[in-house]
Order: C-alpha cells, then structure tokens, then sequence
C-alpha cells in the first residue's frame, strides 16, 4: 500500500485522509493551524464550543449524512423548522415563502409573480450548462426585472463581492438557491439542520477514525512545499521535517498552492493565480436577547454595507444565551479587512439595533471575531473552465480546494464528496 500526504485538515482532506485509511494506505494529514476543521473549526466561546463561522445543514448534504452513517453519528444531526427574514425600509418582514412574498409591501403583483415563478424553477431545475456563461445580474435582470434586482439582490451581491458583484455565475447563484429552496418539508416551511455539538463534532469523530486506522493527523505543521523528483512527487516539506510520500493531495485554497509546489509548470502556475478569492469577517455575538425570530435576515437597506444577520440560536439551542453571526464579506484589499475588531462590533452592533430596536450594549455577554483571507473563491460566467485538473502535471499528486465543486458553493458536504473522491483516485488516475 501507498504511503500518502493529505495537506489540510479541513473537511475534505479528513476526509480524503479516512477513506484513504480505508484502503489501506498509510497516512499523514498535515495542518497548518493547531486546530483541525479548516472552515469549520471551532472557538471556545465562554464555555461554548462553537464555530468561527456559521454552519447549517441542508436536506440535500448526503454526502455529509452518507459519511456521519458510516461514522456511526446519524443521530447527532438535528433538524429545525426555520424562517428567513427580510430587513428593507427601515421594516423587519417575514420572507422566504410564497405568503411572505405576497405580503411584501415594497414590489407590484407583477414583479412578485415574476419573482415567485424564478424561484420555483431555480428549485426545480437540475440543467446548468445554459446559464454557466451568464453574469447572476444578468440572468436576475432578465427572470426578475430591475425593481426585484434592486430591491433583492443588488445589496446582496453588492456588499458581498464588492468590485467583483456584477461579474458572478449565475450557475452558482443557482446551487445557492436550490440547495436552500431543496431544504424544506413543505412549500410553507424551510428546514435546516445541525450537528449535535457542532461541525466539530463532525471533524473530531473523522480524526478520531483515521488514527483508528493507525494513521495521524500532524497539527501546526505547514507544508512549506511539495517535493518531486523527475516529474513525480516525493513528499511534503514542514518546518519540523521532511514526510516521504508515494501521492499527496492538497486540499489547501488554490491562491497558496503555486509558492507550496514550485516545481509546477509556469502555465499551471498563472491558472491557479488567477483564481480570485474574497475574504470574510464574522463578527459573533452572545446576547441576553434575541434579535428576531428568524434563522436569516437578509439585509437590503440604503447605506446598511451588511448583507445579512444569522440568529444562530434560532437553530441551534444555546440555553438562554442568543448567539448571532454577522458576517462581512470582501476582498481582502477592501479597507475594511483591516479594521480593528472594535470598529466592526461598533458598525454591526448598529446594524442589530437597526433590526431590534430594543437592544442595547447591556444586552451583550461577549463577543468574539473572526477572519479568514480565503473565504470564498469568485466563480465568474464560464469559471468551469477556469479551473485546473485535480490531477497535476507532477505524478502522484493532485490538487484541489472549495472551488473544485464549482458551481456548488463551498458546503461540507461537497468537501467530503470530492474528498472521497481524490482518495479513490490514488494510484488509479495518474499512474
Ligand atoms: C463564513 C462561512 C460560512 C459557511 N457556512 C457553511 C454552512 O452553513 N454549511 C456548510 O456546509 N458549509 C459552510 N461553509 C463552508 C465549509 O466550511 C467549507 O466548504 C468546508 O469546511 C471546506 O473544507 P475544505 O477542507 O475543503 O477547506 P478548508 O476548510 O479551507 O481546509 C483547508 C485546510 O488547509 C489548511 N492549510 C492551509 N495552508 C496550509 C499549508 N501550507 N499546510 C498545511 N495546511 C494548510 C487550512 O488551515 C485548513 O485547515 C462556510 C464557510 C464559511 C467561510
């Protein structure tokens, strides 16, 4: 059997790492961060293990419920009824099915139905190559109008990719609709769910099979770079040591993986360079009080530069504790990134009294934030081209990150998917 370097401890190198296990090999995963989950990892938030960035679950994450199975974890997934939110005009309004937009003062008859019916066929649709090379504003223009684009969209779009907003698939859009539209017992009610302690959870019970299966999982340990030898790879360089390896699989986002591997081809190079990503601030809230009943509010207010709100505890049950995520998405050279913390919680506070007038600071227990310089990969029209084989000109080695699933959005789910996916492609691929 093989001898195999996973880099990264996210969710699809543990869980490339365990299927690997599975097989036979014999493994090492190597994380840069002292703690394993990538995304998903958790904080200690006085006293609460929770994850630096919001994650729910959605009836459509098989793979996700195929791999808790075989973890023997089934029973820790949690399912909630939840409701989606919409704050525009200075109003709270309940959104998210069809009464809610009827209800929904701001839009004409006529711009709701149009809405209602482009929903309903985002929800259904499964084809996506016709719309693959289509700009979102384009596609939403065309389905949904300017009034709906506006008043909808644009705020979303617009506080979330900033320069990059008029340049978005409109196919992964569409998975984004879908994946929360497939999510639901009912066209009335929108269901997500969790795991019982976390995604943690989730990524402790893989660290846990994969040293079951005699292998390890090496924290605080940077792949400085991944050697080959005559076109083929020979291992993973960490500060501490050299790890030999007959096939390694980087998991790590795509911006990092041209100055890790520098013995790839010039032109192999430039493909992963030019995958643009865009960073993420949460800013996590405990509170003594709610902010809404709802799980999302989405944000679509003049001069409010905050897409939306998560009541985290509208899913997950805290006790008396309210938590709450607000997140800032953007470029990484956008100002903003380099905020301190204290100019973030002063704006997003606002933006929570802005939804619940009745807050004030005394409500506050604590507060934590969090950033992440690779948050999102861009996917713009015809980005399924742009992306690089799994498997890299160098033997034995291949290559991948969230955007691989494109046009899916990054979700556990498909990180465990492709995951698996790279750890059967060991020595059957590229031999
Ligand atoms: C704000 C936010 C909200 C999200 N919400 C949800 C949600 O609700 N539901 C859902 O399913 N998903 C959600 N996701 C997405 C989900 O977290 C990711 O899709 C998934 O965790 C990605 O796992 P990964 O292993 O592919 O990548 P990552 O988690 O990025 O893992 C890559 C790992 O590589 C490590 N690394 C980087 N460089 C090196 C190096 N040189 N050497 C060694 N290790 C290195 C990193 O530290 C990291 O641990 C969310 C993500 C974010 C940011």
């Amino acid at each position: 059997m093989a001898k195999l370097v996973v880099v990264g401890a996210g969710a699809m190198g543990l869980a490339a790492a365990y299927h690997a296990g599975k097989a036979g090999h014999d493994v090492v995963v190597v994380e840069a961060s002292d703690t394993p989950g990538g995304m998903a990892a958790h904080f200690d938030f006085g006293g609460v293990s929770l994850e630096r960035f919001y994650h729910f679950v959605c009836k459509t994450d098989y793979p996700t419920f195929e791999l808790m199975a075989e973890l023997g974890m089934s029973d820790r997934l949690q399912w909630v009824d939840t409701t989606m939110g919409l704050f525009n005009e200075g109003k709270l309004h309940r959104w998210g099915d069809p009464i809610a937009l009827l209800r929904f003062p701001e839009l004409s008859l006529l711009d709701k139905f149009r809405y209602g019916i482009f929903a309903a066929i985002c929800v259904r649709r499964n084809q996506w190559a016709a719309i693959e090379s289509k700009s979102a504003k384009t596609w939403l223009l065309r389905w949904c109008g300017q009034k709906v684009y506006d008043r909808l969209w644009r705020s979303l779009l617009d506080y979330k990719f900033y320069e990059y907003a008029d340049g978005i698939s409109a196919a992964w859009i569409w998975t984004r609709i879908r994946r929360i539209g497939r999510s639901r017992s009912s066209i009335m009610q929108e269901r997500l769910g969790y795991i019982d302690g976390g995604s943690m959870a989730l990524v402790d019970s893989l660290v846990q099979a994969i040293e079951r299966q005699g292998n390890r999982v090496q924290l605080n340990s940077p792949t400085v770079k991944i050697t080959t030898e005559n076109g083929r790879v020979t291992g993973v360089d960490t500060p501490a040591s050299h790890l030999d390896a007959d096939f390694v699989i980087s998991t790590v986002p795509t911006p990092y993986v041209s100055a890790m591997i520098p013995d790839l081809p010039a032109e192999w190079k430039a493909r992963y360079e030019s995958i643009a990503n865009i960073g993420v601030i949460c800013v996590i809230y405990k509170l003594r009080q709610s902010v809404s009943p709802h799980f999302w509010v989405n944000i679509s207010e003049k001069d409010v530069e905050i897409p939306g709100v998560i009541e985290f505890s509208n899913l997950r049950d805290f006790g008396k504790d309210h938590i709450l995520y607000v997140p800032y998405y953007m470029p990484i050279s956008h100002e903003k990134f380099t905020w301190p913390d204290q100019s973030l919680v002063d704006e997003s506070f606002r933006c929570l009294q802005m939804v619940n007038s009745k807050l004030t600071r005394d409500d506050v227990i604590d507060i934590k934030v969090a950033r992440l310089r690779h948050g999102q990969p861009i996917c713009e029209p015809g980005f399924a081209a742009k992306i690089p084989p799994i498997q890299t000109p160098i033997r034995g080695l291949q290559v991948a990150d969230t955007c691989y699933y494109y046009p899916e959005d990054r979700g556990i789910a498909e990180s465990v998917r492709l995951g698996r996916a790279l750890a059967e492609s060991i020595g059957v691929v590229h031999e």
